[in-house]
């Protein structure tokens, strides 16, 4: 099973190369980003706790995005392999992902991180909320914020998948496909 951590600040391509390698892999997209997106359109009672942080550019709390995951796993048994795109983002995250993972016999196969300079993330930021009228991408502070917090918090977790030697950095700078390249080596490396 190849089970992959796509990691990377805000606006470092993880949704756009996450689209290129579930066709090239064949594998199931988590996206705890979009998941909660669906349930705050839905406006279900989680989506609606999670709205509360999402806009702030602060982290939904373990307990929301860890629970998600965990039925997600469960409801995609026959999966050929997943790739987890923005989680885990703490090192309680990577963690419970772990444990998770485990209990199963289907461990994390690699880590890709994208690197990504910071006025480049905050003008691809800016374009696609433009595009995509993602509140969270409009405006200037909250993006800011969502930086600190991936700085703060997130970052951090490259030293746990790279302690296990699972950490592959890769810049995310370049054309998609470019980009993707380097990422297929990489996974077809493992
Ligand atoms: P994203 O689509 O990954 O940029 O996430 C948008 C927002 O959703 C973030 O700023 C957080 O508020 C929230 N979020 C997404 N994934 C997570 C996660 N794994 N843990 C906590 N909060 C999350």
């Amino acid at each position: 099973m190849l089970n992959i951590v796509l990691f990377g600040p805000p606006g470092a391509g993880k949704g756009t190369q996450s689209e290129l390698i579930i066709k090239k892999y064949d594998l199931v997209h988590f996206s705890t980003g979009d998941i909660l997106r669906a349930e705050i359109k839905a406006q279900s009672a989680l989506g609606l706790k999670a709205k509360q942080f999402m806009d702030k550019g602060e982290l939904v709390t373990d307990e929301i995005v860890i629970g998600m995951i965990e039925n997600k796993i469960e409801q995609n048994k026959n999966a050929k392999g997943f790739i987890f795109d923005g989680f885990p983002r703490t090192s309680a995250h990577a963690v419970a992902l772990d444990k998770i993972l485990i209990n199963r016999n289907i461990p994390i196969s690699g880590m890709i991180a994208l690197e990504v300079p910071k006025d480049e993330l905050i003008s691809r930021l800016l374009l696609r909320g433009k595009d995509s009228g993602r509140a969270d991408d409009q405006d200037q502070t909250i993006i800011e914020n969502r930086i600190k917090v991936y700085n703060n918090e997130t970052a951090p977790v490259i030293d746990y998948y790279a302690k296990q030697n699972k950490y592959i950095s890769i810049l995310g700078v370049g054309s998609i496909e470019e980009i993707f390249s380097k990422i297929a080596s990489a996974i077809d490396a493992k």
